[in-house]
């Protein structure tokens, strides 16, 4: 080959080279300014929470259209009619479960994997159910090439938990029934904490559930709106 079209190459793979780590760099920034003025100013100051904010690469879970406004203070759109949360529910979901490195939880409503990368930085272990196929297949992409070993898709209705894998230290629902799905509340170990989204279409109530001596201990949190969890038919819970 000429070497003039060697060296074109070389500069081309240089500077997209040069241009991707300088893309980086901004995501980076934004992350922190992101963990800075969403979740630390709102109160959150987990240590492992921050951190787990501070190292998903979020923009890797949306769509290639939103990139620039992945670390936006709000939810985005990922296809098929579903979201991603804002960043700041996404933290005060984690924050609450008050997670440690040896606990396994159950995510119902995997969505862009985000959440679920969230989760594994902290804890040992994450199953995660998904109903819409496209997004549990593409999830399970992106979580496998951002080396995330630690979490598990499972394509399916979450309704019903995941009784092979029970029970769980915490468990967290991203989509919304009418009542807490009675499943679920069997596969929580004692001690084990569940965040949900409990109400009708429009505005429902993030509930905290804490196993105490085999009895539900429930608090409310903040009022939220989350799409509805959905059964294969595709009707509402
Ligand atoms: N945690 C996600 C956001 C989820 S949006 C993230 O980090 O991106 C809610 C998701 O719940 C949607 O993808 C929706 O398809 C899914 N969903 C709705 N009903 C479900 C059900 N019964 N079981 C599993 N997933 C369900």
């Amino acid at each position: 080959m000429h070497p003039f079209i060697v060296l074109f190459i070389d500069l081309f793979f240089i500077m997209t080279g040069l241009n991707s780590q300088h893309m980086q760099d901004q995501f980076r920034e934004q992350r922190d300014r992101m963990v800075e003025l969403q979740i630390l100013r709102r109160g959150i100051t987990d240590a492992s929470v921050l951190d787990a904010m501070r190292s998903v690469p979020r923009h890797e879970f949306v769509p290639a259209h939103f990139m620039d406004q992945a670390y936006g203070d709000h939810p985005l759109p990922i296809g098929e009619g579903q979201t991603i949360s804002q960043p700041y529910i996404v933290a005060l979901m984690t924050g609450v479960l008050e997670l440690g490195p040896g606990d396994r939880v159950l995510e119902i409503g995997t969505g862009s994997g985000y959440q679920a990368a969230v989760l594994a930085e902290i804890c040992d272990s994450v199953f995660s159910i998904e109903l819409v196929p496209s997004l549990g297949r593409r999830a399970r992409r992106v979580l496998g090439k951002l080396g995330y070993e630690n979490v598990v898709v499972k394509i399916g209705d979450g309704y019903r938990g995941w009784p092979e894998k029970a029970p769980f230290d915490a468990i967290i629902v991203t989509c919304a029934p009418e009542d807490v799905p009675e499943p679920l509340e069997a596969q929580l170990t004692e001690g084990g904490k569940m965040v949900i989204p409990v109400g009708g279409t429009y505005t429902q109530e993030l509930i905290l559930l804490t196993r105490e001596n085999g009895r539900l201990e429930e608090k409310d949190l903040i009022p939220v709106r989350f799409v509805p969890m959905k059964n294969a038919d595709g009707g509402n819970y």
